[in-house]
């Protein structure tokens, strides 16, 4: 049985978003993500949102933020109320890691890569998620004399949900999918989600789930390959007692060869194809509307 989606604290009406990272420019596949986020916000007289996902100080870079809302604007993508730029909410991921983990349910992890590989190496088998191989729970068997001793020591770590535990407490989980009907959530075939990194006080899969219930995101527009992502989100909404959207994992644009657009298709972003001299309305129909 999947719990109930109680949406009766919604404000009235559809809220929808384009979450881009602002670590390259936007290529055609963005452009269709955008447009139907856009389209299903303005067809149901909806709200449509921006939010930027720069929470990787490595990756991200101002220029590109800037070069994306440009993009947005030439395409004719009208947005409502400012941008939400994640890094500026850090407070925000803060407050619901204190929640999680006053749940009992996050733990510290010290291991580096080469530990994980070690220890999976080790352990003979290598059970594997929509990630990649799964974490060993190598840090979720620590001591709590160990565990305070190495964050004493000024280790770097990250925080790990215990999945298990989570999935435990929280019980039967399920979302809607426009596409896929009604889905059972199984958050555990991610195993131990790391929800703050070791470099950065939070993790992609945190500050969507935060932001879209902050933002009263009523539907979720984004490609297949994030489809999985969902699993881990509806177990956060669950836990920190947030409300749970609607979800709609569109199809992912390919190229004529059949090949998903991706960074290194420099051609086809909406810069090049702009100084190319082709129209938004071109750019438009290029993307499928
Ligand atoms: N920031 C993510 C990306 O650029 C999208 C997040 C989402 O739509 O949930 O792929």
């Amino acid at each position: 049985m999947v719990a109930a989606m109680d949406q009766s604290s919604r404000p009235a009406g559809i809220v929808t978003r384009f979450a881009p990272s602002p670590t390259g420019l936007l290529h055609l596949g963005h452009a269709f993500s955008a447009l139907v986020a856009h389209g299903r916000a303005r067809a149901a007289g909806g709200r449509f949102l921006v939010r930027i996902e720069d929470i990787d100080p490595g990756r991200c870079r101002p220029d590109f933020e800037a070069a994306i809302l440009a993009d947005l604007a030439w395409l004719g993508l009208d947005w409502d109320g400012p941008v939400r730029r994640q890094s500026a909410h850090l407070d925000d991921y803060r407050d619901a890691l204190a929640r999680l983990d006053g749940l009992g349910l996050l733990y510290p992890c010290f291991c580096t890569r080469r530990d994980i590989q070690d220890e999976v190496a080790r352990a003979g088998h290598a059970p594997h998620g929509p990630d990649g191989v799964l974490y060993p729970g190598t840090c979720r068997r620590l001591g709590a004399a160990e565990r305070r001793e190495r964050m004493d020591s000024g280790a770097p770590y990250a925080l790990r949900l215990d999945v298990a535990a989570a999935v435990a407490l929280a019980g039967p989980l399920g979302w809607r999918d426009e596409e896929a009907g009604v889905v059972a959530a199984t958050p555990e075939i991610f195993g131990d989600v790391v929800l703050a990194r070791k470099d950065v006080p939070t993790s992609y899969h945190l500050a969507v789930t935060v932001d879209d219930a902050l933002q009263d995101v009523t539907l979720v527009t984004r490609g297949a390959d994030l489809f999985a992502a969902t699993h881990v989100h509806r177990l956060l909404q669950a836990l920190l007692e947030l409300p749970v959207p609607a979800y709609a994992h569109h199809r992912l644009l390919t190229d004529p060869s059949g090949r998903r657009y991706a960074k290194r298709d420099r051609a086809l972003t909406l810069a090049a194809l702009r100084e190319a001299g082709r129209s938004p309305g071109e750019v438009r129909t290029m993307a499928g509307f």
